[in-house]
């Protein structure tokens, strides 16, 4: 398709790695972000992100191994240090590994089944549940560098990388959009990518004259890891304890714990347990009881880590019913999002599918905006 005018509203990991990809195939590529780079009120920023292999359900799984050359991609194409394979440890009970480990097999990949006793001896610093499975093409992701990274990718290949600029309306007109943007003057463009994570309901919420018909009911969390000091961090694998055995598959841990060393120490957070809240209001303190139970849950698990000395951070997911993201295209506008803690090991991915869609192709059925 030739060459065309496309607007990417939103600038962290997702709404950037569209803008790269977009780039990439000639179009003419304006991104607008409404903060300064680099900032923290969304859900891309922080210097860790887990990259893994290991996903039960084999779609997902497919996608981390297409993900994966993406990420060495855009490494060469920046010079940057995005993607270091630290490998991962998933433990817990007996059939969730078992799944892991039967996906990673079915896709050729290698792993490794241990008993707890294998992972205290290779690392002393985390103890391991029932069952542990370990695969090597895993790792940590340095999430500010990946996001400016992609900018920076974009922004060689032409693409125009605003911040500073809040998109307060989109709108369909022809079949173009224009795009309203706070204190400065509107873009007309023959398309729009939007990407901006916890505020998609917000933006795209005009009723019937929106400029989509139809969007998935998204849960907006305020979610609370925290870094624990730790003698070097970086040689840890990335980890998750899968509940079910010893981990009590209720309160906090219904969804597990995950983990990963960092240069700001251990990283450590329950997934997706965080309170409801408006990303526009939200107040960023730390929760102290959550703070509690994970330097409880630390001091336990991780005896590698300062237990006493958690640094929490707070950061927001993004989340649809069945924690699948959402990919799609209604006329000239493509919603990426959805992400639902877990999209930033797919983010080059996602981008090159948001920029397929936008030129015309289809995406999977599971990331449509029209879903039960
Ligand atoms: C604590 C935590 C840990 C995580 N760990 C992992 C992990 O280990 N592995 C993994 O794969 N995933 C992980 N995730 C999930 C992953 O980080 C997110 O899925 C991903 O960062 C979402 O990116 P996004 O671009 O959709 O959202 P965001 O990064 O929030 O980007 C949206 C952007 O849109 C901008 N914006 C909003 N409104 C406007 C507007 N009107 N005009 C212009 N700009 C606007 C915002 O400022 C923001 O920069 C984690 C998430 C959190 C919070």
């Amino acid at each position: 398709m030739s060459v065309r005018r496309v607007v990417v509203v939103g600038g962290g990991a997702m709404g950037s790695a569209a803008a790269w990809r977009l780039a990439a195939r000639g179009d003419e590529v304006t991104l607008l972000e409404r903060f300064w780079p680099g900032h923290d009120r969304g859900s891309s920023y922080g210097t860790s992100r887990i990259f893994r292999l290991a996903y039960a359900d084999p779609f997902y799984a497919d996608l981390t191994v297409r993900a994966l050359p993406l990420w060495q991609q855009l490494e060469e194409a920046t010079g940057r240090r995005i993607l270091t394979l630290t490998g991962a440890v998933d433990h817990g009970p007996a059939a969730v590994i078992e799944a892991l480990h039967e996906g990673l097999t079915r896709l050729g990949r290698p792993a490794e089944r241990l008993v707890p006793e294998q992972v205290a001896e290779r690392w002393p610093g985390l103890r391991a549940d029932t069952s542990a499975l370990y695969h090597p093409e895993a790792g940590r992701l340095h999430a500010d560098e990946s996001v400016a990274g992609f900018q920076q990718a974009a922004r060689d290949l032409g693409a125009d990388i605003r911040h500073g600029a809040r998109v307060s309306e989109l709108s369909v007109q022809g079949e173009g959009v224009r795009v309203r943007i706070e204190g400065q003057d509107d873009i007309r463009a023959d398309a729009a990518i939007v990407a901006v994570g916890s505020w998609t309901a917000s933006l795209l919420a005009n009723g019937p004259d929106g400029p989509v018909r139809s969007l998935p009911a998204l849960r907006v969390t305020q979610e609370q890891p925290a870094h624990f000091p730790a003698v070097d961090p970086l040689s840890w694998p990335s980890f998750i304890h899968h509940p079910g055995a010893a981990l009590p598959a209720v309160g906090p841990t219904v969804d597990g714990v995950y983990g990963l060393g960092s240069i700001d120490g251990v990283k450590a957070g329950f997934h997706g347990i965080g309170p409801v809240v408006d990303p526009e209001r939200r107040d960023r303190t730390p929760d102290p009881e959550t703070l509690r139970a994970l330097a409880a849950y630390a001091e336990r698990w991780l005896p590698g880590v300062q237990h006493t000395a958690p640094e929490p951070l707070t950061c927001l997911y993004t989340t649809t019913k069945q924690h699948d993201f959402i990919a799609d295209r209604q006329g000239p506008v493509t919603v990426l999002g959805g992400c639902s803690g877990h999209a930033f090991k797919f983010a080059p991915l996602l981008g090159e599918l948001a920029a397929a869609l936008t030129h015309g192709q289809p995406g999977p059925d599971r990331f449509t905006l029209d879903r039960p």
